[in-house]
Protein backbone atom coordinates (compact mmCIF):
# COMPACT_ATOMS: atom_id res chain seq x y z
CA UNK A 1 0.00 0.00 0.00
CA UNK A 2 0.99 3.35 -0.71
CA UNK A 3 2.29 5.68 2.34
CA UNK A 4 0.68 8.88 0.96
CA UNK A 5 1.99 11.09 4.02
CA UNK A 6 5.62 9.02 4.13
CA UNK A 7 5.68 10.85 0.25
CA UNK A 8 4.43 13.90 1.22
CA UNK A 9 7.36 14.19 4.15
CA UNK A 10 9.99 12.67 0.89
CA UNK A 11 8.30 15.47 -1.26
CA UNK A 12 8.80 18.20 1.09
CA UNK A 13 12.50 17.49 1.50
CA UNK A 14 13.18 17.37 -1.73
CA UNK A 15 11.27 20.77 -2.42
CA UNK A 16 13.05 22.92 0.74
CA UNK A 17 16.33 21.70 -0.81
CA UNK A 18 15.19 22.96 -4.38
CA UNK A 19 13.56 26.58 -3.26
CA UNK A 20 15.82 28.84 -2.02
CA UNK A 21 12.91 30.72 -0.05
CA UNK A 22 12.04 27.61 1.81
CA UNK A 23 15.62 26.46 2.59
CA UNK A 24 15.58 27.36 5.92
CA UNK A 25 13.02 24.76 6.38
CA UNK A 26 14.55 21.28 8.17
CA UNK A 27 11.59 18.80 7.29
CA UNK A 28 12.26 16.83 10.42
CA UNK A 29 10.52 19.62 12.59
CA UNK A 30 7.44 18.86 10.88
CA UNK A 31 5.66 16.15 11.38
CA UNK A 32 3.14 15.29 8.44
CA UNK A 33 -0.32 13.45 9.30
CA UNK A 34 -3.62 12.34 7.49
CA UNK A 35 -6.98 13.50 8.96
CA UNK A 36 -10.51 12.11 7.54
CA UNK A 37 -12.09 14.82 5.03
CA UNK A 38 -14.46 13.03 2.36
CA UNK A 39 -14.32 14.50 -1.14
CA UNK A 40 -17.90 15.54 -1.80
CA UNK A 41 -17.25 17.35 1.61
CA UNK A 42 -16.39 21.12 1.84
CA UNK A 43 -13.21 21.81 4.29
CA UNK A 44 -9.48 22.10 4.03
CA UNK A 45 -7.29 19.99 1.69
CA UNK A 46 -4.80 20.60 4.57
CA UNK A 47 -3.99 22.60 7.68
CA UNK A 48 -0.59 24.06 8.97
CA UNK A 49 -0.44 23.42 13.20
CA UNK A 50 2.09 25.29 14.88
CA UNK A 51 3.27 23.93 18.11
CA UNK A 52 5.95 26.62 19.00
CA UNK A 53 3.60 29.13 19.76
CA UNK A 54 3.94 30.53 23.62
CA UNK A 55 1.01 30.41 26.00
CA UNK A 56 -1.28 32.59 26.09
CA UNK A 57 -1.58 35.68 28.45
CA UNK A 58 -3.84 34.74 31.01
CA UNK A 59 -8.05 35.20 30.83
CA UNK A 60 -11.09 34.10 31.52
CA UNK A 61 -14.70 33.42 29.91
CA UNK A 62 -17.18 35.81 31.42
CA UNK A 63 -21.47 36.51 30.93
CA UNK A 64 -22.65 39.36 30.86
CA UNK A 65 -26.33 40.24 32.62
CA UNK A 66 -28.60 41.27 29.18
CA UNK A 67 -30.31 43.97 30.81
CA UNK A 68 -27.57 46.22 32.60
CA UNK A 69 -24.54 45.33 31.54
CA UNK A 70 -22.69 43.60 34.37
CA UNK A 71 -20.52 40.84 34.76
CA UNK A 72 -22.42 38.12 36.70
CA UNK A 73 -20.47 34.92 36.03
CA UNK A 74 -16.93 33.93 35.05
CA UNK A 75 -14.91 31.12 34.86
CA UNK A 76 -11.51 30.99 36.49
CA UNK A 77 -8.75 32.20 35.33
CA UNK A 78 -6.33 30.07 32.48
CA UNK A 79 -3.46 29.90 30.24
CA UNK A 80 -3.57 28.53 26.21
CA UNK A 81 -0.86 26.22 25.55
CA UNK A 82 0.03 24.34 22.77
CA UNK A 83 0.42 20.93 23.34
CA UNK A 84 4.62 18.83 23.23
CA UNK A 85 5.00 16.74 20.34
CA UNK A 86 8.13 14.87 19.72
CA UNK A 87 9.96 12.42 17.91
CA UNK A 88 12.70 10.40 19.73
CA UNK A 89 14.11 13.26 21.85
CA UNK A 90 13.39 15.78 18.98
CA UNK A 91 10.45 18.94 20.11
CA UNK A 92 8.20 18.66 16.55
CA UNK A 93 8.00 22.44 15.78
CA UNK A 94 4.94 22.33 13.39
CA UNK A 95 2.40 19.56 12.25
CA UNK A 96 1.25 19.68 8.76
CA UNK A 97 -2.21 17.42 8.42
CA UNK A 98 -3.45 16.46 4.93
CA UNK A 99 -7.21 15.45 4.64
CA UNK A 100 -7.76 11.88 2.80
CA UNK A 101 -9.15 11.27 0.09
CA UNK A 102 -9.83 14.97 -0.41
CA UNK A 103 -6.78 15.99 -0.99
CA UNK A 104 -6.25 13.77 -3.76
CA UNK A 105 -9.05 14.57 -5.42
CA UNK A 106 -8.65 18.13 -5.27
CA UNK A 107 -8.52 20.19 -8.66
CA UNK A 108 -7.74 23.58 -10.04
CA UNK A 109 -10.98 24.31 -11.48
CA UNK A 110 -12.89 27.06 -9.88
CA UNK A 111 -10.26 27.29 -7.28
CA UNK A 112 -8.75 30.93 -6.55
CA UNK A 113 -5.57 29.14 -7.54
CA UNK A 114 -7.07 28.98 -11.24
CA UNK A 115 -5.52 31.76 -12.27
CA UNK A 116 -1.60 31.24 -11.30
CA UNK A 117 -1.59 28.07 -13.43
CA UNK A 118 -3.10 28.62 -16.90
CA UNK A 119 -3.56 25.88 -18.97
CA UNK A 120 -1.03 23.67 -16.62
CA UNK A 121 -2.09 20.41 -15.05
CA UNK A 122 -5.12 20.23 -12.84
CA UNK A 123 -2.44 18.45 -10.21
CA UNK A 124 -0.42 21.01 -9.68
CA UNK A 125 -2.73 22.21 -7.34
CA UNK A 126 -1.84 19.37 -5.13
CA UNK A 127 1.73 20.79 -5.30
CA UNK A 128 0.54 23.98 -4.38
CA UNK A 129 -1.38 23.39 -1.27
CA UNK A 130 2.26 21.56 -0.03
CA UNK A 131 3.77 24.54 -1.20
CA UNK A 132 1.41 26.53 0.65
CA UNK A 133 1.66 24.98 3.92
CA UNK A 134 5.10 24.95 4.14
CA UNK A 135 5.47 28.59 3.58
CA UNK A 136 3.57 29.05 6.43
CA UNK A 137 6.42 27.82 8.62
CA UNK A 138 8.14 31.37 10.25
CA UNK A 139 12.07 31.75 9.70
CA UNK A 140 12.70 32.17 12.82
CA UNK A 141 9.75 28.91 13.63
CA UNK A 142 7.57 30.68 15.99
CA UNK A 143 4.36 30.86 14.79
CA UNK A 144 2.80 31.29 11.50
CA UNK A 145 4.48 33.72 9.22
CA UNK A 146 3.60 36.82 8.84
CA UNK A 147 3.08 38.67 5.21
CA UNK A 148 5.15 41.65 5.10
CA UNK A 149 2.99 44.56 3.11
CA UNK A 150 4.38 46.77 0.14
CA UNK A 151 4.76 49.46 2.51
CA UNK A 152 6.87 47.37 4.90
CA UNK A 153 4.68 46.83 7.95
CA UNK A 154 2.93 43.14 8.38
CA UNK A 155 -0.53 42.01 7.48
CA UNK A 156 -2.62 40.21 10.14
CA UNK A 157 -3.90 38.19 6.74
CA UNK A 158 -1.36 35.33 6.55
CA UNK A 159 -3.81 34.60 3.33
CA UNK A 160 -3.55 37.82 1.57
CA UNK A 161 -2.72 38.12 -2.72
CA UNK A 162 0.80 38.44 -2.36
CA UNK A 163 0.92 34.77 -0.03
CA UNK A 164 -0.99 32.81 -3.16
CA UNK A 165 1.13 34.75 -5.54
CA UNK A 166 4.83 33.64 -3.80
CA UNK A 167 3.43 29.99 -3.50
CA UNK A 168 2.17 30.32 -7.05
CA UNK A 169 6.27 31.53 -7.87
CA UNK A 170 7.61 28.68 -5.78
CA UNK A 171 6.18 25.56 -7.25
CA UNK A 172 7.24 27.08 -10.66
CA UNK A 173 10.79 27.62 -8.90
CA UNK A 174 10.50 24.01 -7.49
CA UNK A 175 9.27 22.44 -11.72
CA UNK A 176 11.90 24.50 -13.19
CA UNK A 177 14.62 23.01 -10.77
CA UNK A 178 13.57 19.41 -12.90
CA UNK A 179 13.29 17.42 -9.81
CA UNK A 180 12.90 13.87 -9.89
CA UNK A 181 9.36 13.20 -11.62
CA UNK A 182 9.36 10.29 -8.72
CA UNK A 183 9.03 12.17 -6.07
CA UNK A 184 5.68 13.97 -7.00
CA UNK A 185 4.03 11.72 -9.31
CA UNK A 186 1.69 10.37 -6.65
CA UNK A 187 0.12 13.96 -6.84
CA UNK A 188 -0.81 13.29 -10.78
CA UNK A 189 -3.40 10.80 -9.43
CA UNK A 190 -6.89 11.02 -7.77
CA UNK A 191 -7.64 8.74 -4.84
CA UNK A 192 -9.37 6.19 -6.90
CA UNK A 193 -7.14 6.03 -9.27
CA UNK A 194 -3.78 5.43 -6.39
CA UNK A 195 -6.03 3.09 -4.79
CA UNK A 196 -6.25 0.78 -7.89
CA UNK A 197 -2.25 1.21 -8.79
CA UNK A 198 -1.38 0.26 -5.17
CA UNK A 199 -3.58 -1.85 -3.30
CA UNK A 200 -4.67 1.08 -0.66
CA UNK A 201 -3.56 4.49 0.78
CA UNK A 202 -2.51 4.26 4.48
CA UNK A 203 -1.00 7.43 6.66
CA UNK A 204 0.24 8.23 9.70
CA UNK A 205 -2.53 9.24 12.39
CA UNK A 206 -2.79 9.87 15.96
CA UNK A 207 -3.41 7.23 18.29
CA UNK A 208 -6.23 9.28 19.43
CA UNK A 209 -7.71 9.52 15.84
CA UNK A 210 -9.85 11.44 14.82
CA UNK A 211 -8.34 13.58 17.72
CA UNK A 212 -5.29 14.80 17.20
CA UNK A 213 -2.95 17.41 19.84
CA UNK A 214 -4.77 20.74 19.56
CA UNK A 215 -4.29 23.59 21.96
CA UNK A 216 -5.67 23.33 25.22
CA UNK A 217 -6.70 25.49 28.14
CA UNK A 218 -4.75 24.88 31.44
CA UNK A 219 -6.39 26.17 34.85
CA UNK A 220 -3.65 28.33 36.25
CA UNK A 221 -2.82 27.33 39.61
CA UNK A 222 -2.86 30.58 41.32
CA UNK A 223 -5.80 32.37 41.08
CA UNK A 224 -5.48 36.13 41.27
CA UNK A 225 -8.35 38.33 42.50
CA UNK A 226 -10.13 40.02 39.46
CA UNK A 227 -11.78 43.70 39.24
CA UNK A 228 -15.29 42.14 37.92
CA UNK A 229 -15.57 40.39 41.38
CA UNK A 230 -16.76 43.09 43.47
CA UNK A 231 -20.73 42.65 42.71
CA UNK A 232 -20.74 38.76 44.03
CA UNK A 233 -19.77 37.38 40.80
CA UNK A 234 -19.97 33.89 40.66
CA UNK A 235 -16.69 31.71 39.74
CA UNK A 236 -17.33 28.55 38.04
CA UNK A 237 -14.56 26.33 37.97
CA UNK A 238 -13.30 25.41 34.27
CA UNK A 239 -14.03 22.86 32.78
CA UNK A 240 -10.79 21.28 30.89
CA UNK A 241 -10.58 18.69 28.04
CA UNK A 242 -9.35 15.27 29.09
CA UNK A 243 -7.00 15.31 25.49
CA UNK A 244 -3.03 14.31 26.47
CA UNK A 245 -0.71 17.38 26.29
CA UNK A 246 1.87 15.54 25.43
CA UNK A 247 2.55 12.97 22.39
CA UNK A 248 5.45 10.67 21.62
CA UNK A 249 5.78 8.41 18.40
CA UNK A 250 4.03 5.95 20.52
CA UNK A 251 0.71 7.98 20.09
CA UNK A 252 1.30 7.60 16.21
CA UNK A 253 -0.42 4.70 14.21
CA UNK A 254 -1.17 3.66 10.44
CA UNK A 255 -4.09 4.00 9.15
CA UNK A 256 -5.67 2.63 6.09
CA UNK A 257 -7.98 5.98 4.57
CA UNK A 258 -10.68 4.84 1.92
CA UNK A 259 -13.16 6.85 0.21
CA UNK A 260 -15.82 7.50 2.91
CA UNK A 261 -14.04 5.83 6.10
CA UNK A 262 -10.84 4.78 7.44
CA UNK A 263 -9.60 2.25 10.17
CA UNK A 264 -6.48 1.81 11.80
CA UNK A 265 -4.06 -1.14 10.11
CA UNK A 266 -3.15 -4.18 11.88
CA UNK A 267 0.29 -5.75 11.40
CA UNK A 268 -0.02 -9.29 10.51
CA UNK A 269 0.88 -11.56 13.16
CA UNK A 270 -0.69 -8.99 15.89
CA UNK A 271 -3.44 -10.79 16.84
CA UNK A 272 -0.58 -14.11 17.62
CA UNK A 273 -0.13 -15.01 21.03
CA UNK A 274 3.51 -15.30 22.10
ZN1 LIG B 1 -2.96 28.50 4.66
Amino acid sequence: MLNYTERLTWLMEDIVARVPALSFIDVADILIFARAGRSDAEGAFATCHCLTLPPSEPGYYFWRDRANGRVTRRSEWFVTKSPVVSIGSRPIKYMFSFALPRFCDQSLDRSRKEKFYQGEDPWISKLDTVVHELYHVDPELKGIRRIERGDGTYSAHCHGQRFFEEVAAMVHTYLNSQPDPALYDILRDDFAALEAKHGGIVGTAFRTFPSYPQRYIERLPEQPACEADVAGVLVEPLRTGQQPTSYTQDDLHVRQFLKSTSRRLVRKGQFKAA
